[in-house]
């Protein structure tokens, strides 16, 4: 069953087509530490952003391959784009935008993206 999330505003909102997952990962890099995203990853073809791009901010840094989108309203940042370690894009997901999510219940898993980046 597909779950979906979206930003405080709603001007970004999205259905990603697979359960909601029960695992995260954490990361302390320079900006997760700053945004506190749980992040889960999936894949372009699963995700479905239902509002247009235009409400959309992206913000680049470093190795600008990561685009870290967040809501030019209410600067929430529910989903950011990339490409993956194995060169395929690859779609972000901040559970802590997700609706009906139990963040508690999450099985968290911690990256050490402070130093592995
Ligand atoms: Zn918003």
């Amino acid at each position: 069953m597909a779950f979906r999330g979206s930003c405080h505003c709603g001007k970004i909102a999205y259905r990603v087509d697979e359960d909601a997952p029960a695992k995260a990962m954490a990361c302390n890099c320079s900006i997760c530490r700053r945004q506190g995203n749980l992040h889960h990853f999936t894949t372009p073809e699963k995700f479905h952003l239902e509002t247009p791009r235009d409400a959309i901010t992206t913000y680049l840094f470093n190795k600008k391959a990561i685009e870290h989108h967040f809501c030019s309203a209410c600067g929430c940042a529910p989903f950011a784009e990339g490409t993956g370690p194995d060169g395929k894009m690859m779609v972000e997901i901040n559970l802590r935008c997700a609706e009906d999510i139990d963040l508690d219940a999450l099985e968290i898993t911690t990256f050490d993206g402070a130093h592995k980046l």
